[in-house]
C-alpha cells in the first residue's frame, strides 16, 4: 500500500482499473479487488483530508486491445489509473493511454496453478524451448532452484531441494516419474545449452499465428 500511496501521490482523479480474467481467477485484481483497493484509497483520502476522486472499473481483458479501448471513456475522466492487471495489462493500457500516468496497482509474480485453495506453484517461464516431452511433464527450468536441464546437482535430500526441506527436488521428481513410465534412460539425453536466440535478438519475443488456407 506504501508503493501504491507514492504512485498516487499529487493526483486528485484516481482510476482502479480491474481485469476480468486471470487475476479475477486468481483473486488479486478483479472486479472485487478494485472496490477494495479503491475503498481503501478513499479512507486514506479523508484521513490525510485529501479531495480526493477514486473511480473503480473492471474490464473483461486489459491485454487486449479491443477491451482497453472501450473504457476510453473511463480513462479521460482520470489523471492516473492504478491497474490491477498483470504486467501484460499494464503495459498494453499505459501503451494506448500514453498522455495518462498508468501505475500497477499489484506485482506480477509468475504463471502457475493453484495447487490448493490459495496457494499457487509456478510451472512454466514459458521459454520457447519446451523440454516436458524429455522430462516426464516436470518443468527443470522453472522448478529446479539452479534450472539444471541435464540431472540433479548433488544437494537434493530425501527428494527435497538443497534450498529449502519445504521444496521439491525437481529432478528427484523427474526421475520417480520416469521410472514409472519406464522410461528411465531418457535421463541419459543430453539437453544441449538453452537456444536463447528464439527470443529473437533480444527484447521481447513475438508469435505470429499462420492462417490455413483451406480450399
Ligand atoms: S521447458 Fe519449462 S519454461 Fe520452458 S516452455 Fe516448457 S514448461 Fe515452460
Ligand atoms: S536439489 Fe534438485 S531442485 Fe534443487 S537445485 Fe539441485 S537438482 Fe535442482
Amino acid at each position: 500500500m506504501g508503493e501504491i500511496l507514492e504512485m498516487v501521490e499529487g493526483y486528485e482523479n484516481i482510476l482502479v482499473l480491474g481485469c476480468g480474467t486471470c487475476v479475477t481467477v486468481c483473486l488479486s485484481g478483479g472486479e472485487r479487488e478494485a472496490a477494495i483497493l479503491a475503498g481503501q484509497l478513499r479512507i486514506w483520502g479523508k484521513k490525510e483530508g485529501k479531495n480526493l476522486n477514486v473511480m473503480e472499473h473492471t474490464i473483461q481483458r486489459q491485454c487486449e486491445k479491443e477491451w482497453v479501448d472501450e473504457m476510453r471513456g473511463h480513462v479521460e475522466k482520470a489523471d492516473v489509473v492504478l491497474s490491477l492487471a498483470c504486467g501484460v495489462g499494464v503495459q498494453l493500457v499505459a501503451e494506448m493511454y500514453e498522455d495518462k500516468a498508468v501505475y500497477p496497482g499489484l506485482n506480477t509474480t509468475f504463471m502457475g496453478y493453484p495447487v490448493e485453495h490459495g496457494t499457487w506453484l509456478e510451472n512454466c517461464r514459458g521459454c520457447g524451448n519446451c523440454v516436458l516431452a524429455h522430462t516426464a511433464g516436470v518443468c527443470p527450468i522453472t522448478r529446479c532452484a539452479k534450472s539444471l536441464l541435464n540431472g540433479p546437482c548433488g544437494g537434493s535430500q530425501n527428494g527435497k531441494c538443497e534450498i529449502s526441506k519445504e521444496t521439491e527436488c525437481a529432478w528427484q521428481l523427474i526421475y520417480d516419474r520416469l521410472k514409472t513410465k519406464e522410461r528411465l534412460e531418457w535421463m541419459n539425453s543430453y539437453q544441449p545449452p538453452r537456444d536463447w536466440s528464439t527470443a529473437g535478438d533480444g527484447g521481447p519475443r513475438k508469435s505470429v499465428k499462420i492462417e490455413e488456407v483451406v480450399d
